[in-house]
């Protein structure tokens, strides 16, 4: 370690180390500490899904907050959607970003007019394409009859998650970031106008402290730990498929989520004949045969012909909820934060640590309308999420009454 740095990031995933590399880019100093190797969070183990959403949906949000609020929220989604984009083919960062385009599945015909709904609500206010597929017509995008049609959103995208990370840390290394592993940060203190930051290996100092733990938030950044909720996401991959059998999917190689609150995701892998999914979030399953033996269950029933598919690979990774369900950035008693990216972080992340960055450089730009909120936490609660199987039930009961109601 040397004896201070202008910033100290903590945490080596998109937040971090495009934060760290905007930094490092414009002259600074840089450090960023992760606990584990490099790359150990969510930021290698994600769907690779590139999207400009939020659990709240637009509507919602208009009805509670107002058109101006949601509009500007939105529009800064759109930005970090197109942003990130940008930026990987401005850096030649080969990760097979895509606009493959994405189908949100219906899980009953309330969801699809629900879906309906709220996309073109979307698309009158934000000007954001879309196209519903009924359930007759659904076959055409996925070899399914489990779902009650659907929506395309034509422009959505997609890219290779581990690659993506791979390339946005060769190129803050290339920047002269100084990323190190195994360096778990254990106090981040003020002292004389700076941050004394004590980590396992040695302390130092840090004009200006970075916090991009997310999902891996440790309870020694009580501040942080108390507003998170960290909860663990569930995926899996198929052996490699015959190509016609994985073609006859997935067709037009989209992405695809459901449309419950509590998602089931299905993508073909970018580099391979292999179809990846995921779903079952935090159902507190830790044995990897149960997981994989749930995450075919699900598979078997979205996805009939592949009822004899073997997986071949399954894993978990950590992401983070929050209290009002909205991705927060922003800075408490001098330390900067990004997370409670709600299963979004690969364009809000990589964002959030651009504007964090650019607020850092005292640039205009980083102005950004997530910053305005107020970040909630509960009281008594200190980043023990006891309550998470009450909230999944929550979650699946606000599903089912929706996919009760009589569509208009
Ligand atoms: C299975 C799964 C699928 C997902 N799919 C998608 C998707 O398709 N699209 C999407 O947009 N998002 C998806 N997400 C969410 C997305 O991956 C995350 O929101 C995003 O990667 C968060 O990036 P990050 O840089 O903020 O944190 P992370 O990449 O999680 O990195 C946090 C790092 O902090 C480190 N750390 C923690 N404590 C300390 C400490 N005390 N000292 C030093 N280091 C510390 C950890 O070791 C970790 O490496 C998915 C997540 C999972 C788990």
């Amino acid at each position: 370690l040397a004896p201070a740095y202008d910033v100290v990031v903590v945490g080596s995933g998109y937040t971090g180390l495009r934060a760290a590399l905007t930094l490092a880019r414009a002259g600074r100093s840089v450090a960023v500490f992760d606990k584990e190797r490099p790359g150990h969070g969510a930021s290698r183990r994600n769907a690779g899904f590139l999207g400009r959403t939020l659990k709240k949906a637009y509507v919602d949000l208009k009805a509670t907050k107002g058109e101006a609020h949601a509009t500007a929220l939105y529009r800064d989604l759109a930005m970090a959607y197109e942003s990130t984009l940008a930026f990987i083919e401005e850096e030649g960062i080969e990760c097979h970003a895509v606009r493959c385009g994405r189908l949100v599945a219906a899980t009953s015909p309330a969801h699809y007019a629900g879906l309906e709904r709220e996309l073109a609500g979307m698309q009158a206010d934000l000007g954001l394409p879309f196209a519903m597929v009924p359930r007759a017509r659904l076959r055409e995008e996925m070899a399914t009859d489990l779902y009650d049609g659907g929506a395309v959103i034509p422009d959505l995208g997609a890219l290779h998650p581990g690659l993506y990370h791979h390339g946005l840390m060769a190129k803050a290394l290339a920047a002269g970031v100084a990323i190190l592993g195994n360096c778990e940060v254990t106090a981040v203190e003020p002292a004389a106008g700076r941050f004394r930051v004590a980590t396992a290996v040695g302390q130092t100092r840090a004009r200006d402290v970075v916090i991009a733990t997310n999902g891996y938030t440790p309870g020694n950044l009580p501040w942080h730990a108390r507003r998170v909720i960290p909860f663990v996401g569930y995926m899996a991959a198929t052996e490699p498929l015959p190509p016609t059998l994985l073609a006859k999917q997935l067709p037009h190689r989209r992405t695809v989520i459901d449309s419950n609150l509590d998602i089931d995701f299905f993508r073909p892998a970018p580099d391979s004949l292999r179809l990846l999914f995921g779903g079952a979030t935090a159902n507190g399953l830790q044995d990897p045969a149960a997981i994989a033996a749930l995450l075919h269950g699900r598979l078997r029933r979205a996805l009939p012909d592949l009822a004899d598919v073997k997986l071949s690979h399954v894993w978990t990774g950590q992401c983070a909820g929050t209290f009002d369900m909205m991705p927060h950035i922003g800075c408490h008693d001098g330390i900067w934060h990004g997370m409670g990216y709600n299963f979004a972080g690969v364009p809000m992340g990589s964002f959030f640590g651009l504007r964090i960055a650019q607020r850092i450089l005292g640039l205009p730009e980083g102005a950004c309308a997530f910053e305005a909120a107020a970040f909630p936490t509960l009281p008594f609660y200190r980043g023990n999420p006891w309550f998470l199987p009450l909230a999944m039930r929550y979650f699946a009961w606000k599903d089912a009454r929706l996919a009760r109601r009589r569509p208009a």
